[in-house]
């Protein structure tokens, strides 16, 4: 057992493949870090290309040769069983994801943990019996035959789910219950950075729920070769990614040769557009959650777009609130930004401040990695004022405190502004009109957009990203779409 500010819990080391909880075959094993002590947690199977080979040929089996694909009670029954389980473990959870992933615990109150779990097998369990498996279309008269004509949803197959180190469990979640809602088998593999909550669910998989043996597989590696294997492999037939978009872009190189299906989420530079009606002090401090988790969220709104003929009130607003954002130990709960997930991941963020100040932007607030931390891998909450819209902090995705504050002239100028960018995924509009706000959002090239702060979140929400953010949504029916392949059916008589 591992204790901690957060709480405790007992980690899981072993892959699931086939139905069993086992170590690698070559018996290796890798670190699991603390992100905010640098310490060494505890160690986690570390899968080779034979492991995979097996859970994917153990995943191929059970979509093959077991009911799952066809048996929506079932598949009803052990969402609900995984549902009990993950809440029954919860407290546990948040000590382990503060622990491995460095999320500031009050985060996992919100979307790292408590939000996501709300429904994350209880509405994919529900919409079973909602959703539309089959539909007729008008009989058919063609060739002189007379045919009634049905369209019937049926599972991809085999799904290779690929998951981030930032939102592990809300990722994984996210994935696994519509996936497994309609009828899919699939190979978890979590980033290296957080292994541990995969493998956990991986437990919970195979001592808490019916789930056949094979259906759900984890598959833990420090290469990411071996995640690549799920590319490659013919076996498999859909992956979902959510990552990077230049790993996202791999994915699809390499799955072209079996023609893989994809699902990609991938990053995000949202645009906050302020207009000049809005109450500033009201409405900046929203802007503040680009720190939330150290940035680490792809839909964060990281690029605040303020009027010219209000920009200096507007930049001192957000002066104050990013000197005074509250950052460090994530156990403390009073914390809202805790450190990068990893040496790696700071020293980009630390690169993409060097070159915001090289191309002439004014860093007004931090910028440098905090004196008062001689452990863990935390930058300071850091804004730039003066950013134009072409330079690179404006344009690449940063995954960490670092706001871009740009100035525009009218509305037309600010729609102009938030969609020239390469990606599409998330946004919001502040205005003290919610009719000049709704007609803003209408023109962001967006998948995602709040309006006045309000919340898109939910299991019921389909979720996803325009241009390089991403193809197609999780979540929700659409959410359903995403893991189902159409037959027509005619039916001569
Ligand atoms: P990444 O996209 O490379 O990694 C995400 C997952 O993909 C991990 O599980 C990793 O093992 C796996 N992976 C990596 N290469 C693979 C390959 N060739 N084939 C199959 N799987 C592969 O992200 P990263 O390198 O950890 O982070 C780099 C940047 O990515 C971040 O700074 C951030 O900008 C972005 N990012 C975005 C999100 C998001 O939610 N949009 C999440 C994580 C990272």
């Amino acid at each position: 057992m591992i204790e901690t500010k957060a709480g405790s819990f007992t980690p899981e080391p072993r892959l699931l493949i086939n139905g069993e909880l086992v170590d690698a075959v070559s018996g290796r094993q890798f670190d699991n870090i603390n992100p905010a002590t640098e310490e060494v947690l505890g160690q986690v199977a570390d899968a080779g290309h034979e492991d995979m080979a097996r859970a994917i040929a153990a995943a191929r089996r059970a979509f093959d040769e077991t009911e799952w694909s066809t048996n929506h009670v079932l598949r009803q029954r052990c969402l609900e069983q995984l549902q009990e389980a993950i809440e029954a473990e919860r407290e546990d959870m948040r000590a382990e994801l503060v622990a491995e992933a460095g999320t500031p615990i009050m985060v996992t109150y919100s979307a790292q943990l408590d939000s996501p779990m709300e429904d994350a097998f209880r509405w994919p369990a529900k919409n079973i019996d909602q959703f539309p498996w089959e539909r007729q279309l008008p009989d058919g008269e063609a060739f002189g035959i007379h045919s009634r004509r049905l369209v019937v949803k049926e599972p991809q197959g085999v799904v290779g789910a690929i998951i981030p180190w930032n939102f592990p469990f809300e990722v994984t979640a996210n994935k696994l219950g519509p996936i497994l809602a309609t009828g899919n088998t699939v190979i978890v593999k979590p980033a290296p950075d957080t292994p541990w909550n995969a493998t956990r669910l991986g437990r919970l998989v195979a001592e808490r729920t019916d789930i056949p043996a094979g259906v759900v597989n984890v598959v833990s590696s420090s290469d990411h070769l071996v995640g690549e294997d799920l590319t490659l492999d013919p076996r498999v037939d859909l992956i979902s990614f959510t990552g990077s978009t230049v790993t996202g872009k791999r994915i699809m190189e390499k799955g072209a040769a079996t023609l893989k299906r994809v699902f990609l989420e991938l990053g995000g530079k949202s645009a906050m557009i302020v207009c000049d009606d809005a109450d500033f002090a009201a409405v900046l401090p929203a802007a503040g959650a680009a720190c939330m988790h150290a940035g680490q969220g792809c839909a964060l709104q990281t690029r605040i777009l303020l009027p010219r003929s209000r920009y200096a009130e507007g930049a001192e607003t957000l002066q104050a609130i990013m000197e005074n954002i509250p950052y460090g130990d994530p156990t403390d709960p009073g914390i809202v930004q805790g450190p990068q997930v990893s040496a790696k991941q700071r020293d980009r963020v630390m690169s993409y401040i060097q070159k915001g100040i090289a191309e002439g932007a004014n860093l007004l607030v931090g910028g440098r990695r905090p004196a008062q931390f001689d452990k863990g891998f935390f930058v300071e909450p850091t804004l730039f004022t003066d950013v134009d819209n072409s330079m690179t902090i404006a344009q690449e995705e940063i995954f960490g405190p670092v706001l871009a504050v740009i100035a525009y002239d009218d509305d037309d100028d600010a729609i102009r502004i938030a969609n020239d960018s390469s990606y599409g995924l998330s946004g919001g509009v502040f205005s003290a009109s919610g009719d000049r706000a709704m007609a803003i959002a209408r023109r962001i090239r967006t998948g995602s957009i709040s309006v006045n702060g309000g919340i898109w979140y939910g299991a019921d929400g389909p979720y996803g990203g325009y241009k390089t953010s991403g193809i197609g949504r999780q979540n929700g029916t659409e959410g359903f779409e995403t893991y189902l392949e159409t037959k027509l059916v005619g039916l001569a008589g």
